[in-house]
């Protein structure tokens, strides 16, 4: 006989194996498959690589300029074998906190592939598995747009390049200057290779403050990263190395390159996921659900990146605990009104509810203040005085409802203002609060000053 659960979770990533543990905690019988490795795109090869990655070369490249600091130093390198190695004891070390978690809440893990094979049944390994409720929690993979050329070697997605033991290119061109795109540009060129952004929109990191992308673009180039806005990618080609070719402004560039990044966003992972005769409502590859994270087939749910929405995987936990509350009855206990994002560049760029060029598009008028972090003491001591901080507020009751950061600690910095916003704080609430001196979140006190 299939053995029974209460609930079968599909995809162990952030979205999947918390939600597999807070539903134990609340007395759910659980099952969590998982095809991979636990932790899913954030902790294999996602987030956490990339971060652990950049960690070492941002070290690299502030040791170069140690010197204006008086520190001096013998001749530098980068071993990109040894940081792969350091990175793979990381995820390594997660991997297991997360079992730990697992067995702790009492989930069994299936490892395996899992198919639906019916509204209350999970087929991995051969074994059927029978449960009330199925949550999906599948994720998503790079989406490879139709390039001419897209699948000569070298040409890559950020999975393959992240993998253990490539040698660092000399020339990289990145497709897409998006989070990915930019975040590996921090990356390649704190390594020192000549790298070549190409972005279709008409600026960088199109979905933040466009200031953001003003900033950061004009920084990079100093670093010398050459970016291209506005230019359309026509073809990829391999004589000696690899040529891509874009349109930018009506003429034709082409730029060499040791590899390509394809970096132009993530399409949602369903792929075997449902078994002959299932069929759940889809658009576009993802999976259609309702508010209350419910597919069109009743008792099987999805969250996270495989439906679409904002793809980030606090984003998917919050969205995977809430379809197990509503599963049980219970009201939401995460808000997902106000998402913080982050874009783990030098400085650290973090974003929280509304902008300024949002709220004009709307036709709302609020109010905006702007802290330039060249004055905090610690961005200055720390030689991290570049970027800012911009609050965004209602102009009559003056509640809290954005901020956008370009500054060392703002990916840490950015939960006051989501806490702010959450609770309807004031302005002036916020600058009640004493922050400790010298600290960058004194910047917090100054931006909300009126
Ligand atoms: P993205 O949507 O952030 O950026 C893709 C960029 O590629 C866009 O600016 C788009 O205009 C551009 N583009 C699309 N087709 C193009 C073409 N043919 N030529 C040139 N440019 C083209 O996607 P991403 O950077 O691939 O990231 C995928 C997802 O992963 C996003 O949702 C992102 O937020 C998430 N992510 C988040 C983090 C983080 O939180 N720090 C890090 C990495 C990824």
């Amino acid at each position: 006989m299939a053995e029974q659960y209460d609930l079968i979770v599909i995809g162990a990533g952030p979205g999947g194996y918390l939600s597999a543990a807070k539903a134990a905690g609340k007395g759910m019988k659980i099952a969590l498959v998982e095809a991979g490795e636990l932790g899913g795109t954030c902790l294999n090869r996602g987030c956490i690589p990339t971060k652990t990655i950049m960690h070492s070369t941002e070290l690299f490249q502030e040791m170069k300029n140690c010197g204006q600091i008086g520190i001096h130093v013998g001749a530098l390198s980068c071993s990109m074998d040894e940081v792969q190695a350091r990175k793979e004891t990381v995820l390594e070390q997660l991997r297991q906190g997360i079992a730990m978690q697992l067995k702790k809440a009492k989930v069994t893990v299936y490892h395996g592939k899992g198919q639906i094979t019916g509204p209350h049944a999970v087929e991995v390994n051969g074994e059927t598995l029978a449960a009330e409720r199925i949550l999906i929690t599948t994720g998503s993979v790079p989406a490879m747009p139709p390039i001419p050329g897209i699948d000569l070697p070298g040409v890559m997605n950020s999975d393959e390049l992240l993998a253990k033991g490539d040698p660092i290119p000399e020339r990289l061109v990145i497709i897409g200057g998006g989070v990915i795109g930019m975040e590996f540009a921090s990356i390649y060129q704190a390594l020192g290779t000549q790298v070549t952004v190409i972005e279709a929109l008409d600026r960088i990191l199109a979905t933040l403050d466009k200031e953001i992308g003003q900033s950061l673009k004009m920084l990079m180039k100093k670093r010398g990263v050459d970016i291209h806005t506005g230019a359309k990618v026509e073809r990829i080609e391999r004589t000696e190395c690899l040529q891509v070719t874009c349109t930018e402004k009506e003429k034709a560039l082409t730029v060499e390159a040791d590899a390509v990044l394809v970096a132009v966003g993530r399409r949602a992972f369903t792929e075997g996921l449902l078994g002959p005769g299932v069929e759940l409502a889809m658009d576009r590859g993802k999976i259609c659900v309702d508010e209350h994270f419910q597919t069109s087939v009743p008792g099987i749910y999805a969250a996270g990146d495989c439906i679409g929405g904002i793809q980030l995987a606090h984003v998917a936990s919050a969205e995977a605990i809430n379809a197990v509350c509503y599963m049980n009855g219970e009201g939401p206990e995460q808000d997902l009104a106000v998402v913080p994002s982050c874009v783990y560049t030098n400085p650290e760029i973090a974003s929280v509810g509304l902008s300024a060029e949002e709220a004009k598009a709307a036709g709302r008028t609020v109010l905006t203040s702007k802290y330039p972090m060249s004055a905090n003491g610690k961005s200055l001591l720390s030689g991290q005085e570049r970027g800012f901080i911009k609050v965004v507020a209602d102009p009559e009751t003056h509640q809290v409802l954005g901020a956008q950061m370009m500054c060392a600690r703002a990916t840490d910095m950015i939960s006051e203002f989501g806490t702010a916003i959450r609770n309807g704080l004031t302005l002036e609430q916020m600058g009640a609060v004493i922050r400790p001196h010298p600290t960058f979140s004194e910047g917090i006190s100054e931006a909300v000053m009126l």
